[in-house]
């Protein structure tokens, strides 16, 4: 599908995903109902409060619409969006808050950092994404190219299933995973200027 990048814009800072996708070189789209995703190339889920992000995407009808089209198109997921996309919640009955779409095959604490360091900045490995290595795919920067993670408030990824790639790394904690279509990661790339991790998804939606 050629089109748009679409931002589910129903909570959450889907503003600074449309300005970073500007900065890649990418067109973006609001996506508030289900038709308005037919457009979209690839989808982005924000990073905000996942239990209202839960109870609004219930409200709109896009529920079995966001299931159908992870299934068939790119998905990106930011922190409450990782939440979303997951397939497991630990300790947590979905009837009491957050119902995740199930769409990636990990296992996610919300808050994971708890309320003593509950945001912070760090240096995020890349060395599980390739082609974020450089503008040109340059050799050089693969071995271990760094990112600036804003983590606020940040889920922590605790069990992947055997389809999933870790794609960003912590120490040795994954931060951003892939599966097939689906990518994700428990910080926000849309609050630094680095482009790559838009402009990798962007060429995930297939250049857009
Ligand atoms: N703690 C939030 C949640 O559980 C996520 C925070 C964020 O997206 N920055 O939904």
């Amino acid at each position: 599908v050629k089109g748009p990048i679409g931002l589910l814009a129903l909570q959450g800072d889907f503003e600074m995903h449309r300005q970073a996708f500007a900065r890649a070189g990418a067109e973006t789209r609001p996506v508030r109902r289900p038709a308005e995703l037919a457009a979209c190339a690839g989808l982005v889920i924000p990073g905000g409060e996942s239990t209202t992000l839960s109870r609004l995407i219930d409200r709109a009808g896009l529920r079995e619409p966001l299931r159908q089209f992870g299934r068939e198109r790119p998905i990106l997921g930011t922190c409450a969006g990782l939440i979303m996309l997951a397939r497991r919640l630990e300790g947590e009955a979905p009837e009491h808050g957050v119902r995740t779409l199930e769409l990636l095959d990990c296992e996610v604490r919300r808050n994971g950092y708890g309320r003593q360091i509950d945001s912070f900045h760090a240096d995020v490995s890349l060395a599980g994404l390739a082609e974020a290595g450089g503008p040109e795919g340059d050799g050089g920067a693969l071995a271990g190219p760094l990112f600036r993670g804003v983590f606020i408030r940040a889920p922590r990824i605790v069990g992947v299933g055997p389809g999933v790639e870790i794609v960003a790394a912590l120490g040795d904690e994954p931060v951003g995973v892939r599966e097939g279509r689906v990518i994700a990661f428990t910080f926000h790339p849309e609050l630094t200027p680095d482009p790559r991790l838009h402009a990798v998804f962007t060429r995930m939606a297939g250049g857009a």
